[in-house]
């Protein structure tokens, strides 16, 4: 899959059903939900993993999860719960080389994942 894919749906050149925007953060349902609520939830910079985070991207990443927030609560997921992943690299089951928070609810989730 295409490293770049996220940057076109960020410049708007791969259509997504958006539901969350601001000047650092996109967020979009997944096209292969995995979930009754599927979102993702992207940072508009490209970076490439978890590995290529540096200090000076903690407050955005930080406005990842408090945009997880709002977007399950708009979802009406927080009181019953729902599940927010970061994939790293293949073996973590990256698939989209540009980091992304999977934002999972509206079903039960066990742990450990499997
Ligand atoms: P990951 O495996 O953590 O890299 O997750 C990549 C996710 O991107 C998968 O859940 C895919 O279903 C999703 N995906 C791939 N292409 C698109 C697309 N065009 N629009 C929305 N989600 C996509």
């Amino acid at each position: 899959m295409s490293e770049d894919l996220f940057l076109k749906i960020i410049r708007r050149e791969v259509p997504a059903d958006i539901v969350y925007e601001t000047d650092e953060v996109l967020a979009f349902r997944d096209i292969n939900p995995q979930a009754p609520v599927h979102v993702l939830i992207i940072p508009k910079v490209h970076i490439r993993t978890i590995d290529d985070l540096e200090s000076e991207h903690a407050e955005l990443v930080g406005k990842l999860f408090l945009a997880a927030r709002d977007i399950a609560g708009a979802e009406g997921l927080s009181d019953v719960g729902y599940r927010v992943v970061m994939n790293c690299n293949e073996g973590g089951g990256q698939a989209v080389f540009h980091i992304h928070l999977h934002l999972l609810g509206g079903r039960p989730f066990s742990w450990p994942p499997g």
